[in-house]
């Protein structure tokens, strides 16, 4: 059955390439009716938090990836932190040492410093060249019996090579002879990271291993523990970087690059979610948009890219605009409303205002955040600017004062505040009496109003948001300075 798992080590914040890996995983194992478990490898006890966890965990539920087994979850192949499976690999490296895969080596770091001096030297490849690989008992006995500090070393085999069927990057070979006897357990018993996760993963009953990229080099080293533990070898896929615009590795430099971050901007998971999936794979049609539920019927990890793919914050923004949008329209006014609370502008986060701001507002946004500024652009105008502005000239030129003037008696008499009184209707009402007074219609006629009352050249359709300016209690005419 299809088991996977995501890996996170504990040490920092989920960035996108891990919450991508992440997805894939789930997606994979949705997709195939398997399980998704989650590991912790927290082995490097110096960097790892449980702060650093609680957070990628809050992260993941956000995104919506739950999980099938690991923290908070429990499972029948637990502890899933590789702090609380030291036992385990103890077991799996004492049963190496019986089988003759793994060695005692009494080496000194001095002794190993040279080596590899040595090696540099002769341009020879760095590798274990000591006795121990074949120390007499004898003389392993006779270290022991000093109590001479060593560590367990995986014997490779001196030629011949292996070959891995990657389900994303198609076969992918090494040669042994430039390996190197490898270090399994240090001398303090700590054992090293890529013993802990082929342990992990076979014990785990892990089928597929689904990861990024820069672990492909691992793979060589955890096939061969696989075989030397007589294991069955789970299939890899090793997921290709994500870049930046200018095909560098995607890092802090290029902006937000923690989930954390984009939640904070104002991201929906669901675009996230989108957004990221897009990230090397495709299901081969012109379609985008996808819901978590879509993407499980869709994914296939045959359909994953194997070269780098470039992540465009431009395209992930309007992504999430188009997800913004297919919210139930309820969803999205409570979440505006909510946004606009806590931003200060509003009082009130639900209500008819609110409703029919939204409403106007909607196509402009893409990100929630988004609409404080459209919101508080709109009802302040920023009037005397825009009509200075050379763009604006067109229109404010010729008879724009003389609408100003009508519009200002209007409004003074009361005669507009009575009209938007009555709601859309009313304003139209008012309007077209107004363009019969002034003989202009159309364009001319829409155009200095739009000026005149918003302060803009563009915007969402007058008759709705004059309706809102006036109930967001700022309404007004205000005479353009001349000049
Ligand atoms: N813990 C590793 C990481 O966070 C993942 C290792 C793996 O997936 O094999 O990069």
């Amino acid at each position: 059955s299809v088991r996977v798992r995501f890996a996170p080590s504990p040490t920092g914040n989920l960035h996108v390439g891990g919450a991508r890996t992440a997805l894939f995983n789930y997606l994979f194992a949705r997709s195939k009716g398997g399980k998704f478990v989650l590991r912790i490898e927290d082995t490097d006890l110096e960097r790892s938090t449980r702060e650093s966890e609680a957070a990628v965990l809050q992260d993941l539920r956000w995104l919506g990836l739950d999980w099938d087994e690991g923290p908070g979850v429990s499972g029948d192949f637990g502890p899933y932190r590789q702090s609380e499976r030291n036992a385990l690999y103890k077991q799996y490296a004492e049963k190496l040492l019986e089988s003759g895969h793994v060695y005692r080596c009494f080496c000194s770091s001095e002794e190993l410093v040279k080596m590899k001096e040595t090696a540099k030297l002769l341009q020879l490849p760095p590798v274990y060249t000591g006795k121990w690989a074949t120390a007499s008992d004898a003389e392993v006995e006779q270290e022991l019996e000093k109590g001479t500090p060593f560590t367990y070393r995986f014997r490779v085999p001196k030629e011949g090579s292996l070959k891995i069927n990657d389900l994303i990057r198609g076969e992918v070979c090494w040669n042994f002879d430039t390996l190197g006897d490898f270090v399994v357990m240090r001398s303090n018993g700590q054992p090293v990271y890529n013993f802990c996760v082929t342990v992990d993963d076979a014990t785990m009953a892990i089928s597929h291993v689904i990861r990024a990229e820069e672990h492909l080099p691992n793979t060589l080293r955890q096939a061969l523990i696989y075989k030397a533990l007589k294991f069955p070898m789970p299939q890899f896929a090793h997921v290709s970087l994500i870049l930046a615009p200018d095909r560098s590795k995607l890092s802090k430099r290029h902006g937000a690059t923690s989930v954390g971050q984009y939640r904070e901007m104002g991201y929906l998971p669901q675009g996230m979610v989108n957004y990221l999936a897009l990230l090397g794979w495709g299901d081969g049609t012109e379609n985008e948009f996808y819901t978590l539920e879509e993407l499980v019927e869709k994914f296939s990890i045959e359909r994953v890219n194997k070269s780098g793919a470039i992540f465009d914050s431009t395209k992930f923004r309007w992504m999430n605009g188009q997800h913004l949008r297919a919210l139930p329209f309820e969803k999205l006014t409570k979440l505006v409303g909510e946004r606009w609370k806590s931003a200060g502008i509003l009082t009130e986060s639900e209500g008819s205002f609110v409703n029919e701001a939204v409403e106007v507002l909607k196509d402009g946004i893409d990100l929630v955040t988004d609409s404080d500024k459209v919101l508080l652009n709109l009802l302040s105008y920023p009037l005397h600017a825009t009509l200075a502005s050379p763009e604006a000239k067109p229109a404010v030129e010729d008879k724009l004062h003389e609408v100003a003037a009508s519009l200002v008696a209007a409004y003074d008499s009361g005669e507009i505040p009575k009209a938007l009184a009555e709601g859309q209707g009313g304003w139209q009402k008012w309007v077209k009496a107004f363009g019969k007074s002034l003989k202009r219609k159309g364009k001319s006629l829409f155009m200095p109003l739009r000026v005149l009352l918003t302060g803009k050249l563009h915007g969402p359709e007058m008759a709705t948001s004059i309706v809102l300016i006036h109930k967001a209690g700022s309404p007004g005419v205000v005479v353009p300075q001349a000049g």
